[in-house]
């Protein structure tokens, strides 16, 4: 979809797993919905009394500032920091791990690495990370929502290496 606000405007599912609009790194949630408009209000609306809003037009997408200012600043991503670890998988090539879901490098760019869920080809996962080009880079940004469970990879190397094992038994067996 498409939006005419300047910045970016983004769906994210909260961690109740309602649909939120994210707008230049702050969250909104649903407020009401009048015909054609929904009105978006901040998520820290209560808890701050933040007058932050925006309105939707259902038809086209298409979100507009009522009130862009906040109280505060960006909190709801920022509370805990991502577990980030390099890893080498066993093929020898560096894999990403955020909070235990392993990326894979898609593009080296002049000063970035953009990477992307080790199931995007096999789950069309949508998740993906940038990090600087340096080795082991900090994370510049993650999308680490992902369409099935982290360490799918270590089961099904695991998975995979158990397969191999038994084939080696087999050809032994042939042999014998
Ligand atoms: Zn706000
Ligand atoms: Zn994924």
């Amino acid at each position: 979809m498409l939006f005419k606000t300047s910045g970016s405007v983004q769906y994210v599912m909260s961690v109740k797993g309602s649909a939120q609009l994210m707008i230049n790194g702050y969250t909104f949630t649903r407020h009401i919905v009048k015909d054609d408009t929904i009105y978006w209000r901040c998520t820290q609306f209560r808890a701050l009394r933040c007058p932050a809003r925006h309105r939707q037009r259902r038809s086209t997408g298409e979100v507009e500032v009522v009130w862009p200012h906040h109280n505060h600043d960006i909190l709801e991503r920022r509370k805990r920091e991502p577990e980030v670890t390099y890893i080498t998988s066993r093929k020898g090539t560096l894999q990403l791990e955020i909070d235990r879901y392993r990326f894979t490098r898609q593009k080296i760019c002049k000063s970035t690495i953009r990477w992307e869920c080790l199931q995007t080809k096999a789950l069309c996962c949508k998740a993906r990370a940038t990090t600087n080009n340096a080795v082991r880079g900090a994370v510049y940004y993650f999308n680490n929502e992902h369409n099935h469970p982290p360490q799918m990879e270590r089961r099904k190397a695991g998975a995979l290496r158990k397969l191999k094992q038994q084939q080696a038994e087999q050809m032994l067996n042939n042999v014998l």
